[in-house]
């Protein structure tokens, strides 16, 4: 099965299942020699033979001499009460002294060399006057077996182990299902919400809690839903606008040629030019919706080049002069002596620039002033363009909306001024992938300076 409950407790049971098998492995190999040596060494306690050494130590002071005991050894004690069979076999003895020098030893091979390291474990110590004065160790005699009660301590041994590895495999399929359950169940949910999310219902949230992984992904997932939700509603308040927004040309056409073909209105070329106008507001609409919608999907094409601000900033100041010399509003152009040189395209700055100065235009009455000012901004390696008119200004609870599109303080006062609401959208969108910023500031009713930045070029 596919299940995390089930993956997991065949892992466990899994992991259970080999130690326990190598732990009865190991146990197996050890024991079986351990318990041996082990048996045979207390054999030799049994016998007396380490009691003989003793004494023979104690009464020489050294052990010269001792191969004829070990050589021939006369156990002390009455032994054949316990090993028949060990008592005419002895095991092969070693003897080594207090430094594991081999003084004497039944095997040839270790005839004066050290005694190997690896039976120096084995070995038992004799002592005299409280010190170690040599070792005795014992070999495996070729016939030796075990007793019944020794056979069955060890077999005892190994039911224990088996036992005791079905209780952890056991205990291991428990705790997989547990731990697996604790896991699968948050995710569970996050599926569930997922399924829902998938079915349009933006506002499934899932609880964030449980190990810090699957919190983690509660909290990605209820971000990207809070997102998905947010886009949305984003989609569905533009389609409105969009539609709200042709509605009314539309609405001005239709009535106005009913009026026509009903001859309310007389078939003259000024009431035919206002239905022109009308459809020319549609157009201008409809370009600034496409224009907008490329920027925001990133698709404008920018021909970045090393542009000098002054000269573009005269040149569309000039253009622009006559509008407002008819408006009787002062236009001042504010440069700094040096060039100012920007990475940027000329076209989309202009504009920018054209949309600024055409707003400062709608909002300031007669006698007033629109000032143009560029500066550089040397630590943010930035320039600066501001347009400041002297006009009604922005209400500060106004200003956080003016950038977003079909915005606008009076909505039916700037339509019919022909304002689509998309101007400073679109500008915001121009200038953020050039690298810049927009912003405003307002005081009402001293006025509006909106300023855009551009990046720099060194040089
Ligand atoms: P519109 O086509 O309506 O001008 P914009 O996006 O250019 O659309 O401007 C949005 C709104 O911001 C305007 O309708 C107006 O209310 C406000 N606004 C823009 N520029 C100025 C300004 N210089 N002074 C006062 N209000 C302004």
């Amino acid at each position: 099965m596919n299940r995390l409950w089930v993956r997991l407790a065949i892992g466990f049971i899994l992991v259970a299942l080999i130690t326990t098998g190598l732990v009865t492995i190991l146990v197996n190999r050890q024991a079986n020699t351990q318990f041996n040596i082990f048996i045979i060494n207390n054999e030799l306690v049994q016998l007396g033979i380490l009691d003989d050494l003793v004494s023979y130590f104690d009464a020489n002071g050294s052990w010269q001499g001792v191969e004829q005991i070990l050589s021939n050894p006369q156990p002390s004690r009455g032994p054949q009460q316990r090993r028949g069979m060990m008592m005419n076999t002895l095991p092969d003895l070693t003897l080594a002294d207090e430094n594991w020098h081999v003084i004497y030893s039944d095997r040839h091979d270790l005839a004066n060399r050290p005694l190997p390291i690896e039976e120096r474990g084995n070995a038992l110590s004799i002592m005299s006057e409280n010190r170690v004065v040599g070792y005795l160790s014992a070999g495996l005699p070729a016939a030796f077996q075990l007793t019944t009660v020794e056979q069955s301590f060890l077999d005892q041994l190994y039911r224990s182990l088996l036992q005791v590895g079905l209780l952890a495999s056991g205990l291991a399929l428990l705790l997989g299902i547990i731990i697996a359950r604790g896991l699968a169940a948050p995710l569970h949910r996050l599926a569930r919400a997922a399924r829902q999310i998938a079915q349009g219902k933006l506002d499934q949230r899932v609880s964030v809690h449980g190990a810090e992984e699957v919190a983690d992904l509660a909290h990605a997932f209820n971000d990207m839903a809070a997102s998905l939700q947010r886009n949305e509603t984003l989609r569905r308040n533009m389609v409105a606008d969009i539609a709200h927004e042709l509605r009314t040309p539309l609405t001005v056409i239709h009535g106005s040629l009913r009026a026509l073909l009903d001859d309310v209105y007389p078939m003259e070329k000024s009431e035919i030019a206002s239905l022109y106008d009308e459809t020319l507001t549609l157009n201008r609409l409809i370009n600034d919706l496409r224009e907008l919608a490329l920027a925001e999907a990133g698709q404008l094409t920018l021909h970045l080049d090393t542009i000098d601000l002054r000269p573009l900033l005269e040149s569309t100041a000039d253009f622009f002069k006559s509008a407002a010399d008819a408006q009787g509003v002062n236009v001042i152009l504010s440069l700094p002596e040096d060039d100012i040189l920007v990475k940027s395209d000329a076209d989309r700055v202009r504009q920018v620039l054209r949309n600024l100065l055409s707003n400062a235009l709608r909002h300031t009455p007669a006698n007033g002033e629109i000032r143009i000012q560029l500066e550089a901004q040397p630590g943010q390696k930035m320039a600066q363009i501001s347009v400041s008119d002297t006009g009604s200004g922005i209400p500060a609870e106004h200003l956080p909306y003016v950038f977003d599109r079909f915005w606008r303080a009076d909505k039916s006062r700037a339509r019919e001024r022909g304002g689509t609401g998309l101007g400073l959208a679109i500008a915001r969108q121009l200038v953020e992938a050039q690298g810049g910023q927009i912003g405003v500031d307002s005081t009402p009713p001293a006025g509006s300076r909106f300023w855009f930045t551009l990046p720099q070029t060194a040089g």
